[in-house]
């Protein structure tokens, strides 16, 4: 028989470790859903023992339920993907800032959100850059090596994008605003629009299928659905890989835009702590990998060397070196001359 004592110490003993097995969780909202995740967040609980719920929704689903959910929200990570989701969240205030020496010394300053005394509200976990495709057989190289070019008179008829007002083109669209000046964005907008041989459609993949087809000439892409059909086994995806060309634009100047995957930890985040170590895991070498090669993507810790061979046969290139941040910040003042330029 277990004297009194023993059995009151046992209890004391058993009272916090319930409470603690109670905080072993952590509820991420997320934008990505691939399959290399899976051994990203299993890694995570291994080395933890925090378990991850998962709220899978795209980046609208997400703003729009954290929304809802104001100051009740169970939410304690969210990831995004693009600088204007992550700006826009920041602005609504869905995020708190995080002051963390790990996070601060492996992510890039210019790769997470303005630290404005308490700490960034966003970090990015990876990057893709925004190229320009184009018909192999219809266009020169020379003639699509910058982004000014795609407004060139020479390439009248020639253009096709997805939506201006996709968070992908307002981020790239901020970002020629950064490097030009507003009205010499503006008038770029307006060449583009005069370029176009459709009115803006689809997504990037379609874009790149259309150039192949011959139904447009140049258009832009994020890598990342480059990469997709690059190491995709289907037949009719690499046969319209051969078609095309890709430009990393703007090497001799300002550099290729890039943009970013990254999360923060929510307003009211229940588990602060599982937060921080989540986010901080995110930015180790291994998670690194996991989480770049999800989607095809190059890992933000600058030390970390992605192994991904699409990638690899995209080679080295110069990016541009504002930060994304600014990016996002832009992208109203780029809605405005989107509307005025008539780029649906
Ligand atoms: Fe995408």
């Amino acid at each position: 028989m277990p004297s009194l004592r023993a059995l009151a110490a046992a209890t004391a003993l058993a009272l916090p470790l319930a409470a603690a097995a109670q905080e072993q969780v952590l509820n991420l909202y997320s934008a990505r859903h691939y399959q290399t995740d899976e051994a990203l967040y299993a890694n995570f609980t291994k080395a933890t023992g925090i378990k991850i719920n998962r709220i899978d929704a795209d980046d609208a689903g997400i703003l729009a339920r954290l929304k809802s959910e104001g100051a009740s929200s169970p939410a304690d990570v969210i990831l995004l993907v693009d600088a204007a989701r992550l700006w826009r969240g920041e602005a609504d205030g869905l995020f708190q800032p995080l002051k963390s020496a790990v996070l601060e010394q492996r992510i890039p300053v210019t790769l997470r959100s303005e630290d404005k005394g308490q700490g960034s509200a966003w970090f990015g976990f990876s990057t893709r850059a925004r190229v320009i495709v184009y018909n192999k057989l219809g266009v020169k190289r020379d003639d699509v090596d910058t982004y000014e070019e795609l407004a060139d008179p020479k390439n009248k008829g020639k253009v096709c994008t997805r939506s201006g007002s996709h968070p992908y083109n307002l981020s790239l669209f901020g970002a020629v605003t950064q490097h030009l000046g507003e009205a010499a964005a503006e008038k770029w907008l307006k060449g583009i629009v005069d370029n176009m041989a459709r009115a803006p459609k689809g997504g990037d993949t379609d874009q790149i299928k259309a150039v192949a087809s011959g139904e447009c000439q140049i258009g832009l892409t994020n890598t990342y659905y480059l990469a997709r059909l690059m190491r995709s086994s289907n037949p009719d995806d690499r046969a319209v890989v051969e078609k095309i060309g890709v430009v990393f634009p703007n090497q001799s100047t300002w550099g290729t835009h890039v943009n970013i995957a990254g999360a923060g930890m929510a307003k009211n985040a229940p588990h602060r702590a599982a937060a921080q170590q989540f986010l901080e895991y995110l930015a180790s070498d291994q998670a690194q990998i996991y989480f770049a090669d999800g989607n095809n993507e190059w890992p933000a810790v600058a030390s970390v060397r992605s192994n991904n061979p699409a990638l690899a046969a995209m080679g080295d290139f110069r990016t541009e070196t504002i930060p994304v941040s600014v990016i996002g910040m832009n992208q109203s003042k780029v809605q405005q001359m989107l509307d005025r330029v008539g780029y649906k």
